[in-house]
């Protein structure tokens, strides 16, 4: 295959050059553990603290409320088990949403069979949640509210604001799962009244495998992983010196870089969105056509198996996505369209496509292109397709 156009940075990106350049001597020179007495070893420590400092000045909060996780997903366990476990006396009672990645829903699940009670909030059709409804779910025992910043799938923003001000308005807690929103539009912890923000290196440009959950001061959560003292005390481990690297000089590089990038991929994305309504029939935009992140198109293509249509896709060399990276391979649509109110055959022809600041106007030319040719062909051969051309003809 001679070309490569990767259309799945919602999936995980690239990690930036200099973000690998800043890391390597963290392996091979600099490798001392940051807790150790020694001058070789403790400049880590150093190292680390400006990492945390960079990651502070993008979200408009101190760096000792920054804690660095294995991840996205582990900072999104973390909220919503220690908020449980911490406010027990309170209530047991969580509101979150429908559309949840689901390193939230999952852990939903799991403190339901412990005795939780959860709120899984509805969505409008473009992905939004409605604060009415959210003001209607809260309860005298309600502990902690949970809902993303931007939704991976379909790119839609949510109005954390006002959620993060009904929040504070109750007295409950505020986690927000960042992980497709941060870097890529403006967050302020303290305007958004946010009590736990979760966000991840590889989405990006950093490593994989780091992220980190932020904690306002005051807010009193457990430790997730017992050990050493490490991250004030809440989450042992000796620290993953490259990745706070890593991902430190990745939000650095997103923080100053995000007006630009998201200028020209929002002008990418809706010259994308214009071709694929204008040029292919019987599609549909799936999120918010405005408030959504800047490099997110999701379409739905009625007529056309979306698993079908991502294999003709990557005979081409496009690399898409149906739904979210962890719910393929699995039958079932995606929750989030289902949540949106699309029917299971139109969830089922599905497609993702999510932008870098590389992708050129060239290779979406190329995919749009792509895109009528499999689109047509796939259709040619459905027979809920030729039963509906029949009837729109008699
Ligand atoms: C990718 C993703 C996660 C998980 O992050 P990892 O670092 O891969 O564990 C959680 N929430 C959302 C919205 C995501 O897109």
């Amino acid at each position: 295959m001679d070309r490569l156009i990767y259309l799945d940075n919602a999936a995980t990106t690239k990690t930036a050059p200099e973000v690998v350049e800043a890391m390597l001597p963290y392996f091979t020179e600099n490798y001392g553990n940051p807790s150790s007495v020694y001058g070789f070893a403790a400049k880590n420590k150093e190292a680390v603290t400006k990492q945390r400092e960079e990651i502070a000045k993008v979200l408009g909060v101190l760096p000792k409320e920054i804690y660095f996780t294995a991840g996205g997903s582990e900072a999104d366990n973390w909220a919503l088990k220690a908020a449980a476990e911490c406010c027990g006396a309170k209530g047991n009672h969580i509101i979150t949403t429908k559309i949840e990645h689901h390193a939230i829903l999952h852990t939903a699940q799991y403190l339901e069979k412990r005795g939780f009670e959860v709120t899984y909030l509805d969505v409008d059709e473009d992905g939004v949640v409605d604060l009415d409804g959210l003001r209607a779910a809260i309860r005298p025992t309600t502990i902690l509210i949970s809902v993303m910043f931007a939704n991976n799938e379909i790119g839609t923003l949510q109005p954390i604001r006002e959620i993060g001000e009904i929040a504070k308005e109750k007295g409950i807690l505020f986690h927000t799962d960042a992980v497709q929103a941060f870097g890529q539009v403006p967050i302020s912890a303290d305007e958004c009244h946010i009590d736990m923000l979760s966000a991840s290196g590889h989405k990006l440009n950093g490593p994989k495998g780091i992220g980190f959950l932020y904690i306002r001061t005051g807010v009193k959560i457990r430790s997730f992983v017992h050990g050493g003292a490490q991250e004030r005390k809440r989450r042992a481990g000796t620290e993953n010196v490259p990745g706070i690297i890593g991902i430190g000089t990745a939000v650095k590089r997103a923080g100053d870089t995000m007006a630009e990038r998201a200028k020209k991929e929002t002008e990418l994305r809706d010259y994308l969105i214009g071709r694929v309504l204008n040029e292919i029939p019987y599609t549909k935009l799936n999120g918010h056509p405005k408030k959504r992140l800047p490099n997110n198109a999701n379409f739905s293509f009625r007529f056309v198996e979306g698993e079908s249509l991502l294999i003709m896709l990557d005979m081409k060399g496009i690399c898409a996505s149906s739904g979210s990276a962890c719910t393929s391979g699995s039958l079932d649509p995606s929750h989030v369209l289902l949540a949106i109110g699309l029917p299971h055959e139109i969830a089922h022809g599905s497609l993702r496509l999510t932008l870098s600041d590389e992708t050129t106007k060239e290779e979406i030319d190329y995919v749009v292109d792509c895109l009528k040719e499999i689109v047509s062909h796939l259709r040619e051969m459905s027979p809920l397709y030729e039963d509906f051309v029949k009837k729109n003809q008699a």
